[in-house]
């Protein structure tokens, strides 16, 4: 049997594909490939369901002393001003969020120089108070390492009084595993050892997370997979990362600007590689932000079952002038239109909705 079939007879199989062979999935021709993605897809989700959630990201802060060069949100990095958002106006976003039936709220910001532990505790604390059925999936690695050091405190005790304080789970923003490119465009940020330490801290205090793969930035395909590779063994480890979010690096309005950005294909073809690596991992989204709707909606059929959060507010990507506005009519007929059945989640990833778009505005 040549080794090709062999290869796809695994695949379809269920069976756990070498980093040498993920390696050559990249050759396949993309249709070929997001084939055989949609098969291991349907071996973990036969239902054909896309979820989504309702949620807001709240960039509380621009001013970030890492200053990496592939960020376009920091302010300094393009024309931002910097802005420190104040309790009541987080507070009155969640209000928000939560008038319009929205579960999730993801705090995310720059790593401010003075910002104490108190400051994030103080955060969670009175957004739980208020609204204690918001799940705050919040913060970053980054963020979390920051904190200690700010804190002069062991990540562990961090974690712990963040969780004290409300916080339900982290994202696992990694950007991209790799320290040859880290070094070159955010060598303030944790390394990749510095990443694989926060999750085993986080998951130590049991908390969940998702890793995520922001690629594009100079890095070659063996890179890419050993990226793969990384979260498929902190995986198999912990079994914390409830989603896989990978998404093209936007280099307009960053230190980066005038390197060539990655293709539709190079994005369709990660997707899929991905869903097929990563077999510990249930849900792939297809990151509608950064590569827009229409992509996403194909990315539906080459491997991805989720489509992430209707975001209400986000300023990250928007800062690259390339993020994509959709509101959930717009998820519920990209769903159907892809021939899926979409559902409302929540942060876990259990359905709250099988008719979405009734109850909620
Ligand atoms: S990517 Fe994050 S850590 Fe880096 S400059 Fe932007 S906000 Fe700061």
């Amino acid at each position: 049997m040549k080794a090709k079939e062999k290869l796809r007879r695994k695949i379809s199989s269920g069976g756990r594909v070498t980093p040498a062979e993920a390696l050559g999935l990249f050759s396949w021709d993309p249709l070929e490939l997001g084939a055989a993605a949609d098969e291991r897809r349907k071996l973990i989700h036969p239902d054909e369901t896309v979820g989504f959630i309702l949620d807001r990201i709240i960039n509380y802060t621009n001013i970030c002393e890492a200053a990496c060069d592939f960020c376009a949100f920091h302010a300094g990095a393009a024309a931002l001003k910097p802005y420190e958002l104040s309790l009541p106006e987080i507070l009155a976003k969640v209000k928000e969020l939560s008038e319009r039936g929205g579960t999730q709220v993801m705090l995310q910001g720059g790593l401010h120089p003075r910002h104490t532990l108190g400051t994030y505790t103080g955060m969670l604390r009175e957004i739980k108070k208020r609204f204690p059925a918001v799940c705050l999936h919040s913060f970053s690695p980054s963020e979390l390492d920051h904190i200690s050091k700010k804190s002069a405190l062991p990540l562990d005790r961090v974690i712990g009084e963040l969780q004290a304080a409300g916080l339900d789970s982290v994202p696992g923003a990694a950007d991209l595993l790799v320290d040859r490119i880290r070094a070159r465009v955010s060598p303030r940020k944790i390394n990749k050892a510095g990443w694989v330490k926060v999750m085993r801290a986080l998951h130590a205090r049991g908390m969940k997370s998702s890793a995520t793969m922001t690629y594009g930035m100079g890095e070659t395909l063996t890179e890419r997979v050993g990226h793969l590779k990384t979260v498929r063994e902190v995986q198999d480890e912990t079994g914390m990362f409830r989603a896989f979010i990978p998404w093209s690096f936007s280099p307009k309005r960053t230190k980066l600007e005038g390197m060539a950005p990655a293709t539709g294909i190079d994005y369709l073809k990660i997707v899929a590689v991905s869903r097929i690596f990563l077999d510990n991992i249930r849900y792939i989204q297809a990151g509608w932000l950064t590569e827009g709707l229409k992509l996403a909606q194909i990315a539906l059929a080459m491997g991805a079952n989720d489509m992430g959060g209707v975001l209400t507010e986000e300023k990250v990507v928007q800062a690259t002038g390339s993020g994509t506005k959709a509101g959930m009519g717009d998820f519920i007929d990209l769903i159907r239109n892809a021939g899926k059945i979409p559902v409302l989640r929540d942060s876990d990833y259990k359905v709250l909705d099988r008719r979405p778009g009734k109850a909620h505005k």
